[in-house]
């Protein structure tokens, strides 16, 4: 009985003397302490650019605007995510969003965007950099309740302001997807040869939520035939020619290439020429055509957005998202 006691006694001292631990707060984000608070702060940040400002090509009017660098992530923002998402979710989107600016700017040693007639740092097309919305304009367009989403997204950038995320002390590539349909991608199955370590496949559990989870698209053999590489009058399928095949797979189990017809065709671009909302397919031969089964929406490299909701309805703060997601990499402030 008496060692039962001194077991409980010692029990609840160790509860004590580690809870304060466990629930230390790291930069706002409670009860997160990843294994990189330790290290030393990265080196080599970039500048915000001389005058700390954006020129935006607006892809929809087709001229330059001079925005801050916050103002313009607010649009961003607004643009690139349900603005009725978790604001926790929002937050993540903001710190990618100026990582991904600031690494295509060219004050800080990006490439700038070449859509505008004599060049601009970034545009408003989301193929092409980040979409971008007028806050004010949309929040009029939302009517009632819009002032309120907008309050939101200005919370999500404020409360990150100047944060970027970085890989030995150098901007990441920010890339972010609408749906993983649960298993990210690999930065490889973007870019040959271009395998990143913050950017693997993950599986995520978070994102089942998402309209785009799973997909069917029924394509008839009349369209896919007009689609797809070869003689349009010719049929994708007849007797005695093989079925679609798998030529090659990515990391995280999409379709690179897949032979049809006797061709072979890339992933990327077989989803460009039937419009399919991802490369994570499978199908099946139906008497008028291809009935495509697809998982998620989008490339699936980086943040999974929907995930990202998900992921902060189960309690995530936005830099464990984000670590999620961008594994081994570092959130920091920018040099003032
Ligand atoms: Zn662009
Ligand atoms: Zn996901």
């Amino acid at each position: 009985m008496i060692q039962k006691t001194a077991l409980l006694i010692l029990a609840i001292a160790v509860v004590v003397i580690l809870l304060p631990a466990a629930a230390v707060t790291v930069g706002g984000c409670p009860g997160f302490s990843p294994e990189t608070a330790e290290a030393p702060a990265p080196a080599g940040l970039p500048e915000q650019g001389a005058d700390g400002k954006v020129r935006l090509y607006r892809a929809d009017c087709k001229e330059i605007v001079v925005l801050d660098l916050e103002e313009y992530l607010i649009g961003v923002v607004l643009a690139e995510m349900p603005s009725s998402f978790e604001l926790e979710a929002l937050k993540a989107q903001a710190v990618i969003a100026r990582t991904y600016a600031l690494h295509r700017h060219p004050a800080a040693g990006g490439g700038g965007c070449d859509r505008a007639p004599g060049g601009a740092d970034i545009c408003s097309d989301s193929t092409h950099c980040q979409a971008w919305l007028d806050p004010e304009e949309t929040a009029a367009d939302w009517g009632a309740g819009g002032e309120n989403f907008l309050k939101r997204i200005r919370q999500a950038v404020s409360e990150t302001a100047g944060e970027v995320v970085v890989y030995r002390g150098k901007l990441i590539e920010a890339v972010y997807h609408s749906t993983c349909g649960g298993r990210t991608e690999a930065s490889d199955a973007l870019w040959k040869g271009g395998s990143l370590p913050y950017l693997q496949s993950v599986a995520c559990p978070y994102c089942k939520h998402s309209p785009y989870y799973r997909g069917e698209q029924l394509i008839p053999f009349t369209r896919l035939a007009r689609a797809l590489p070869g003689d349009p009058a010719l049929p994708v399928l007849s007797a005695g020619q093989p079925p679609p095949e798998i030529a090659a797979e990515t990391p995280g189990g999409r379709i690179a290439a897949l032979t049809i017809n006797g061709r072979t065709i890339g992933g990327p671009e077989l989803r460009n020429l039937l419009e399919l909302p991802s490369t994570a397919l499978t199908w099946e031969v139906r008497e008028e055509g291809l009935l495509f089964h697809t998982r998620g929406r989008g490339h699936g490299v980086g943040l999974c957005q929907y995930g990202a909701d998900g992921a902060a309805r189960e309690g995530k703060c936005y830099k464990e998202i984000i670590h999620f997601y961008y594994p081994g990499s570092e959130i920091t402030p920018l040099k003032p």
